[in-house]
């Protein structure tokens, strides 16, 4: 029980926070229009500014020729890839290149290219008989301090999901022969000099391979799927044992374009952060797989062995609301996440409560927007030993798989007061919120949203022989707009 002085701090402290609040909120309300305006500029789109054009800034039409600014000077003729290349090239000095008969045993092309060119031979050879083996005994003596750079280097070149077709056990860990991406040794990993600072470096690699956001958890064996699902190369019809290298997961997530996002459900897409996320899930198990240790990537859009929201919650990312998904501070819940899970020692983080399930309490705009009926508008329920709130998935499935444009919904994600672009209007608004300890602004906040940001009549969401109007939240974009591009 706390003393009558300790409640006397508790509520000082709270009054003192929620002055903030309020103060901010009227702030907020005031300066509503100019945070519209906000809204536009680039610098807002969190996460990608790319995707909005923001860093190509050059005003190239002044200086546009009418002729490229290399020269022609005679005839012309096209690059013979097949020796003109050197990539191409040294595949015939590996396959075919013998000493005894020397370029004669070539194809005459190549034999015609070396004969032009005898100083290329003599480096390709050069190449293959002597510089390779000083490299190799080089990299014996001094190599170890290129590991990272090397791990990160066989990273990104991770494009494809690494072969997963033997239990966990097996396919998490590197390859010690054959594999180029695998070459680390799960005999004797590198000794790493502590958690905290591995999981400073992991942090660093996942936003470097494009990760907006990134937190680690140890793993809760409750989030692994009790059978495995199909496409993870494990019997779906036994059991899955949670594998004892399966000790933290790092989560990742980046956000879908925001533009599109906001006219779901027929205009946004899922596709454009599951790609970004499932490649970095990849790449990050590579360069973790190169240091010796396990590593599993669990990826979108259905090729996990975990539960990922929990993940993110237990890793500090965020706190799942209403519509079961994940809101982050950063994001909102426009993020589409990954995850690693792993034996390399990590220091955890700590989960996060920035007042998500006291704002959901009341908000609900999810819910009312929702065309399905999916998401409960009431209280939680306990699903599997936890309370929380329990989307009806046949629900939501059944409406996404109805609609036209980009199959799917995420109106919930849209329309969310979480889900807003980083400008100082929503900043501030997240401070509110955030600091509120007597939900007072919730209430305010979401008459706000409503006001700001109404949205269709539910029923419009669906598809015209549905009763529908094909509605969207938002206008498309205008690079989405089909009628002003494509005769129709
Ligand atoms: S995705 Fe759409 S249908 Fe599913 S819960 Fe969210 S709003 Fe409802
Ligand atoms: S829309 Fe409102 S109720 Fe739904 S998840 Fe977001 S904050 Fe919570």
């Amino acid at each position: 029980m706390p003393t009558d002085d300790a409640k006397q701090q508790v509520s000082r402290r709270q009054f003192l926070k929620f002055s903030g609040a309020a103060g901010a909120a009227l702030g907020v309300g005031s300066m509503g229009l100019f945070g519209y305006q906000a809204g536009k500029d680039p610098s807002s789109y969190t996460g990608w500014k790319s995707f909005e054009g923001g860093d190509q800034t050059f005003d190239r039409a002044r200086f546009e020729t009418n002729s490229p600014t290399y020269e022609k000077v005679g005839d012309t003729s096209r690059i013979d890839a097949r020796t003109e290349v050197v990539f191409s090239r040294m595949g015939y000095i590996f396959r075919s290149y013998k000493d005894e008969t020397g370029i004669e045993g070539l194809p005459q092309h190549v034999q015609a290219y070396y004969k032009a060119h005898p100083e290329d031979l003599e480096l390709d050879l050069y190449l293959v008989r002597e510089l390779y083996a000083l490299q190799r005994e080089d990299d014996k003596k001094h190599g170890d301090a290129f590991i990272l750079a090397q791990a990160w280097s066989d990273a990104m070149a991770a494009v494809q999901p690494p072969r997963i077709s033997e239990p966990p056990e097996v396919a998490d860990f590197p390859k010690t022969k054959g594999d180029r991406y695998h070459r680390g040794d799960p005999d004797s990993p590198y000794k790493m000099k502590s958690p905290q600072n591995t999981s400073k470096l992991i942090k660093k690699i996942a936003h470097q391979l494009g990760g907006t956001l990134v937190g680690i958890a140890t793993l809760n064996p409750d989030w692994v799927y009790r059978y495995p699902t199909r496409g993870r190369g494990l019997d779906t019809d036994k059991p899955l044992e949670v594998p004892k290298h399966w000790q933290s997961a790092i989560v990742v997530g980046t956000p879908m374009s925001w533009d599109p996002m906001y006219a779901n459900p027929n205009y946004g897409t899922s596709d454009d952060a599951y790609s970004i996320a499932r490649i970095i899930g990849f790449r990050l198990a590579a360069f973790i797989r190169k240091l010796g240790y396990a590593a599993r990537p669990h990826t979108p859009g259905f090729s996990y062995d975990v539960a990922v929201p929990p993940i993110m919650v237990d890793a500090g990312l965020g706190e799942q609301g209403r519509h079961g998904v994940v809101i982050t501070p950063e994001l909102g819940c426009n993020i589409r996440p990954t995850v690693v899970t792993t034996n390399l020692p990590l220091q955890p983080d700590k989960p996060i409560d920035f007042g998500v399930q006291s704002f959901c309490s009341t908000c609900k705009v999810c819910a009312e927007q929702c065309p399905s009926g999916a998401i409960p508008k009431g209280g939680k329920t306990v699903v599997r030993g936890y309370r929380r709130w329990q989307v009806h998935a046949a629900k939501c499935h059944n409406f996404w798989s109805s609609n036209l444009g980009n199959m799917g919904c995420r109106i919930c994600v849209a329309v969310c007061p979480y889900t807003r672009k980083a400008n100082w209007l929503h900043k501030t608004a997240l401070q509110v919120t955030a600091n509120d300890p007597t939900g007072v602004s919730h209430a305010a906040l979401t008459k706000m949203q409503k006001l700001f940001y109404p949205g269709p009549n539910p029923p419009d969401y669906y598809i015209p022989s549905l009763g529908g109007k094909n509605a969207s939240y938002r206008e498309p974009p205008w690079w989405l707009r089909t009628e002003d591009f494509v005769e129709l």
